[in-house]
């Protein structure tokens, strides 16, 4: 079996029985709590379109490996056009769930292994790529969920790994023995956590030789004894635990991000991919670090589609679609929008084939998207919020749409032009308010800022791969100065 359906990866979801903690209660069945659905089913829009001919060619790909086709969020890249697809894909999914769909983080730590996995072992002699391999191949041929674990605590930032006070603050090896390894630490912000069959551990940073039990990467099963995970909470998410569902402006879908605890968690040797190779750690986060901010290149995009959209109907429901201030504004967000998709496709059709044969992004361009990630989502809500109009915040509840005594009052002074209902622009307002300030503001507005790495580190990336020097020596030639 190669595709699941979607109701089959939620039962296999629900049969793992992970050790979710919400609000101080561990929640017994996490595939059923009104809360953590909506992710749940922004997940399994990655099944469903896999198995929709419509989609078939971006959704799927053929496996390197065995030759059958599979979800190509199991897809190692084998060329530029996958790299490209893989955007494409993402906007996509953001188009049709106007969320975080979570799936991409464990694709992007699939092909970072792959890559730096070969590497060690030319250089080291190790095993580890088959290893990865054998796992892969299971991740593949049962449609599996994994996901990418890097961010760590890290306590005070000024102290490397081996100097913080509690060792634990990184994630690091307790014990080494005959049979594998034992970890403790925590993951921080952890995408889709509690939707994975598996985690794929990475170290946070590159480390130093007295950081090498801190170069550890491994893959668990997200059930693995130890593992439990605390829901992160979200801006107006206790909407989702109401009747109804207008308040929750997108009351299908939604993001998810948890708090990983690792309690001495056990890890067989088969599963372990890096291991006290502290020079590789780096390598791994770079490459990691590169395709995520290319995913951003789609995945924001998309649902920056789904904000434009909102907008213009906003305009539209409030008759000023004409208004040429409204025009330019609208052409300003869908220009933002652009952008950020050709950068995510420029650091595609400019990657490169790894030793291994995994392609991987153009560094320099996939930083370039994400530093933009950082800023244009920003504005492109900024702008929604100007045309929306500040009904958006202040307009009554469904409650009081549906009440016997208030509805009528409601639908006479909610409504705009006359042909559309009060109904109609109170759930495209609260679309809007979801995705700038609720619960999918989580993946629209602070993940682009801080997701796949915080500014400063797309700029430290940026400055390592300027080439000043190259660029200095073309205007010393020009301005006639020898060297
Ligand atoms: Fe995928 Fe985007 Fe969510 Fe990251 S933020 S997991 S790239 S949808
Ligand atoms: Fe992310």
């Amino acid at each position: 079996m190669s595709l699941k359906t979607p109701e089959e990866y939620l039962e296999s979801i629900r049969e793992l029985k992970h050790e979710v903690y919400l609000a101080g209660e561990r929640v017994a069945d996490p595939v059923d709590h009104p809360m953590i659905r909506p992710s749940l089913n922004a997940v399994a829009k990655t099944y469903e379109l896999a198995r929709n001919p419509e989609y078939e060619d971006l959704m799927c790909a053929w496996s390197h490996l065995t030759g059958r086709k599979i979800n190509r969020f199991t897809n190692l890249h084998q060329d530029t056009g996958d790299l490209v697809k893989k955007v494409k894909m993402l906007r996509l999914l953001g188009q049709k769930t106007g969320s975080c769909f979570q799936r991409c983080v464990g694709m992007d730590a699939l092909n970072a292994l792959s890559s730096v996995t070969y590497e060690m072992d030319q250089e080291l002699g190790t095993d580890y790529y088959n290893r990865f391999l054998d796992f892969l191949k299971m991740v593949q041929e049962e449609d599996l969920v994994c996901d990418g674990a890097m961010t760590d605590p890290k306590g005070d930032r000024s102290l490397r790994p081996s100097q913080q006070g509690d060792p634990d603050l990184y994630l690091h090896l307790v014990e080494e023995n005959r049979d594998g390894i034992v970890v403790r630490g925590a993951k921080c912000h952890q995408t889709g956590a509690v939707n994975s069959h598996w985690v794929l551990v990475m170290p946070t940073m590159a480390m130093k030789e007295e950081d090498a039990d801190y170069a550890v990467s491994f893959a668990v099963p997200s059930n693995a004894k130890g593992l439990f995970y605390l829901y992160g909470r979200q801006a107006s998410d206790l909407r989702k635990m109401y009747d109804g569902e207008i308040d929750r402006g997108n009351s299908k879908f939604g993001g998810q991000e948890a708090l990983m605890i690792f309690d001495d968690v056990f890890v067989p040797w088969e599963r372990v991919f890096m291991c006290r190779e502290y020079k590789y750690a780096g390598m791994l986060v770079e490459r990691f670090a590169g395709y995520h901010r290319q995913s951003y290149g789609g995945c924001k995009v998309g649902v920056g589609d789904v904000l434009i959209g909102a907008t213009a109907l906003a305009a539209e429901y409030n008759g000023v679609i004409r208004a040429s201030h409204i025009r330019d504004k609208l052409i300003e967000m869908v220009h933002l929008n652009e952008t950020l998709y050709a950068c995510g496709l420029a650091c595609s059709t400019e990657g490169t084939g790894t030793a291994s044969g995994t392609y991987l992004v153009n560094q320099l361009l996939a930083n370039v998207t994400k530093l933009n990630v950082t800023r244009f989502p920003y504005e492109i809500a900024r702008l929604a919020e100007d045309i929306a109009g500040g009904l958006m915040v202040t307009m009554p509840s469904e409650a009081d749409l549906k009440h016997e005594k208030l509805g009528k009052y409601v639908a006479k002074y909610l409504k705009g032009v006359a042909d559309v209902s009060a109904e109609c622009r109170m759930r495209i307002l609260r679309l809007i308010e979801n995705l700038t300030l609720g619960s999918a503001a989580v993946g629209y507005r602070t993940e682009s800022m801080h997701g796949a790495g915080s500014p400063q580190a797309q700029r430290v990336m940026i400055s390592r791969q300027a080439n000043l020097e190259h660029k200095k020596n073309l205007a010393r030639e020009l301005a006639g100065i020898e060297n």
